[in-house]
């Protein structure tokens, strides 16, 4: 039996932000996961092959569905799990809903609760604000500062802007004064939304990624902040079991389900017609993952492209997450658009 797979649940379109790089279409028709849905998915996680099951809610903002939704549908998950399986939640949150009473849900479940956050006041506010303008900084701080209270702890997820190397000790500063024990980033990047921002380039983000590497190390006042990828990157597989990390062996074990059923590799892909290797209402789980589209996509997403061959890196990198490839040029066969050999 294979080890872990994780699932990230698009729980649907609804969410009290509507930040301007916003991949989820949450202005557009609201839609959110209907139990049956969750039903039939929890049914056909019970016959996959693998004994860790990560369920990661993202995608609008999971919360707005209310605490009795989720209880049932983690009562749904929890029951309908094979023998040797266990279930991990993993919840992402933009933290505007967070009080006492969900850290206590996510408390009795032991999820992993993220909170987006992108930097100091201004800096965040610029992009992640609500539909009439308010930034979300200070809900964030407040809801940091309850969840830091919880055994559970809480960490950050950070995207990455042109000028966020700018803000990386700040970052830190906010993160260690609100006791965040995980700091995560990603670059922003294009999904094709209609609040589309372009993708911060490949300068800013290794700029970002130095000053957040040196900031860290050269301050042991954020040795308590555990930086994930930064870890992954220096050894990958020796980190704790976690998401991706932009790593190849663990891109295949994430798929993404939307609220409709529908599955892709990855979150990413979500709403690229073509990248929808199925539909949980139509075809198991199981067999989505032995069927020619998705075979496919492993294979093609394997492929190290050849520019990558003779890279010192490509041991580590593989050509870089199969995202960052496909948007940039629409083939795997390229090498990411987050290449460091491209500066
Ligand atoms: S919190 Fe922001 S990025 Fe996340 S779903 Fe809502 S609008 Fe989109
Ligand atoms: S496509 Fe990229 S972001 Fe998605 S799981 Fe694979 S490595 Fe991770
Ligand atoms: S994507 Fe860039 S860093 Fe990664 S293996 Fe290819 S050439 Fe090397």
């Amino acid at each position: 039996m294979n080890e872990q797979i994780q699932l990230l649940i698009k729980s649907g379109t609804v969410c009290n932000l509507a930040c301007l790089y916003c991949g989820d279409e949450v202005s557009g028709q609201k839609y959110r996961m209907q139990l049956p849905t969750l039903i039939e998915l929890a049914g056909q996680i019970a016959s996959l092959p693998k004994s860790s099951i990560v369920v990661a809610w993202h995608g609008g903002e999971p919360l707005t569905a209310g605490q009795s939704y989720f209880i049932r549908a983690i009562e749904i998950l929890q029951s309908h799990l094979g023998p040797n399986q266990t279930l991990l939640t993993c919840v992402h949150t933009n933290g505007l809903l967070i009080n006492e009473s969900w850290m206590a849900l996510f408390e009795s479940i032991q999820a992993a609760v993220s909170i987006s956050l992108d930097g100091p006041d201004e800096f965040n506010d610029r992009y992640r604000r609500s539909e009439d303008g308010n930034g979300s900084f200070k809900n964030v701080l407040a809801a940091l500062h309850i969840a830091a209270e919880s055994d559970i702890g809480v960490s950050v997820s950070a995207t990455v802007h042109d000028d966020s190397w700018m803000i990386a000790p700040d970052l830190l500063d906010i993160c260690r004064s609100q006791r965040v024990n995980q700091l995560h980033f990603e670059p922003r990047v294009n999904r094709g939304s209609l609040r589309m921002v372009r993708s911060v380039s490949v300068m800013a983000f290794s700029q970002f990624v130095s000053a957040l590497n040196a900031t860290r190390k050269g301050n042991e006042i954020y040795s308590d902040i555990e930086i994930p990828t930064l870890g992954e990157w220096s050894s990958p597989g020796e980190g704790k079991p976690s998401s991706c990390m932009f790593c190849r062996e663990r891109c295949f074990s994430n798929l993404a389900i939307d609220w409709l059923g529908d599955v892709y590799p990855c979150d990413l892909f979500h709403g690229n017609a073509s990248m929808c290797i199925g539909n949980i209402h139509t075809r198991p789980l199981s067999k989505i993952l032995s069927d020619d589209k998705y075979l496919l996509y492993k294979r093609s997403a394997s492929v190290i492209p050849a520019i990558c061959r003779s890279c010192p890196w490509a041991e580590k990198c593989c050509g870089g997450c199969p995202y960052h490839r496909y948007m940039a040029f629409g083939t795997f066969e390229r090498p990411s658009l987050y290449c460091c050999r491209a500066l």
